[in-house]
C-alpha cells in the first residue's frame, strides 16, 4: 500500500511530468473510482484545464488546475496515477529496464476481439492531455479514488476527511504535538502513531521503523511514552520519511512506466519485514504481533517493554539474551 513516501514520489513524478500540459478529454471506466461529482459532471468538467502545481497533504494527491479547479486522487491500496504514452505508442516501444503494459499482446487480441486496443488491464480512468500523452488511472482493488474540485470550492470541502487530517510529519509535527495528541490515550503508541487524524500519512512501515529506531516497544500506551522518547520519535518518524523519499526518488526518472509504489526501502528496513531474522542492532530475534489487525515488527531487546536506562543495555545483557536461531 502506498504511504507518505510512495505518495510523496509519485508527486513529484507527476509535477514534472504535466507542467505545461493541458486535459483534453476524459473517459471514466469505473464508475466507483470517481467520488465527487457524478461521473457525468467529472467527464464534463476537466477538459480545457491547465495543469498547475501538485500538492501532497497526508496521502492525498491534490492537482491544481487553472480557472479555480483541481483534481485530487488517494490511491489507497493499489491504486496508481501514471503519465503514458499514447497506446499505440507504448505498444511500439519496448526499452530493455522498463515494464510492459500487464496484459500480453496475445491475451490481448483473445480479449478484445475486434478492437485493436491494448489497454492496462486495471485501468479505470483515462485522461487524454494535449502533449499526445495520457494520464492514467490505474486501480486493481477499485479502492481508489478520484475527486474534482469546481471553481469555487476548496478541496477541503469536496474531500471531508482532508480537514481532520494531522499534522504533516515531514513539515510541522513536534513533540509538544504528540505529547498533547497522546495524553490520557491508552490505546497502543504503535496505533496512535498510523492515526491520521493526529499524522497524516504516516503507514505501518514507517511507523514500525521509527519505533524501533526510538526504541519505543509498539505496545506501550501512547499515554506512557515519556517526553525524552517523544522527542526521539518526532526525529526518527522525519528520517526515516525522508530516507524513503531519497530511496523512492531513483525511480523519479522511469516515472512514466514505474508502478509508482518505492519497493526498494525494505532492503533498507531495520525492523519492518523481518520476522525471523536477527536485529542489525544487537542480533536479537525480530518478532512480529498483530496491532489492531496490522502487523508490528519488533526487537524485544532494543524495544524494552519496560524502559531502562540505556546504560543498563550492555554487551553482556546483549550476548546473553541473543537468540541465534534464524528462520
Ligand atoms: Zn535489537
Amino acid at each position: 500500500m502506498p504511504e507518505l513516501p510512495e505518495v510523496e514520489t509519485v508527486r513529484r513524478g507527476l509535477q514534472l511530468a504535466l507542467a505545461g500540459d493541458a486535459i483534453v478529454a476524459v473517459e471514466v471506466l469505473r464508475d466507483a473510482s470517481i467520488a465527487y461529482p457524478s461521473v457525468e459532471d467529472f467527464v464534463a468538467g476537466l477538459p480545457g484545464h491547465k495543469f498547475g502545481q501538485v500538492i501532497r497533504r497526508g496521502k492525498y494527491l491534490l492537482i491544481e488546475l487553472d480557472r479555480g479547479a483541481g483534481l485530487a486522487c488517494h490511491l489507497r491500496m493499489s491504486g496508481r496515477l501514471l503519465v503514458r504514452n499514447s497506446q499505440t505508442e507504448t505498444k511500439l516501444k519496448s526499452r530493455g529496464k522498463t515494464n510492459p503494459p500487464k496484459v500480453s499482446p496475445l491475451k490481448t487480441k483473445v480479449q478484445t476481439g475486434s478492437s485493436d486496443k491494448q489497454e492496462p488491464r486495471f485501468l479505470r480512468v483515462r485522461i487524454m492531455l494535449a502533449s499526445g500523452r495520457e494520464l492514467h488511472f490505474e486501480d486493481m482493488r477499485v479502492f481508489g479514488r478520484l475527486w474534482l474540485k469546481p471553481k469555487g470550492m476548496t478541496f477541503e470541502e469536496v474531500i471531508p476527511s482532508l480537514a481532520k487530517l494531522g499534522v504533516e510529519p515531514l513539515e510541522s509535527l513536534t513533540s509538544a504535538h504528540l505529547a498533547n495528541a497522546f495524553k490520557g490515550k491508552i490505546q497502543a503508541v504503535k496505533t496512535a502513531l498510523l492515526d491520521q487524524n493526529i499524522l497524516a500519512g504516516v503507514g505501518n512501515i514507517y511507523a514500525d521503523e521509527s519505533l524501533f529506531l526510538s526504541g519505543i516497544h509498539p505496545t506501550i500506551p501512547a499515554s506512557e511514552v515519556n517526553q525524552e522518547q517523544l522527542v526521539r520519535l518526532v526525529e526518527n518518524v522525519r528520517s526515516v520519511l525522508s530516507r524513503a523519499i531519497e530511496s523512492g526518488g531513483s525511480t523519479l526518472r522511469d516515472y512514466t512506466d514505474s508502478n509508482g509504489v518505492n519497493g526498494n526501502y525494505q532492503n533498507l528496513a531495520w525492523v519492518y519485514g523481518r520476522e525471523g531474522e536477527l536485529c542489525r542492532q544487537c542480533s536479537t530475534v525480530i518478532e512480529r504481533i498483530k496491532l489492531n489487525g496490522r502487523s508490528s515488527h519488533f526487537c524485544i531487546q532494543c524495544q524494552p517493554l519496560k524502559r531502562q536506562p540505556k546504560k543498563q543495555i550492555s554487551a553482556k545483557t546483549v550476548s546473553t539474551t541473543r537468540k541465534q536461531s534464524k528462520k
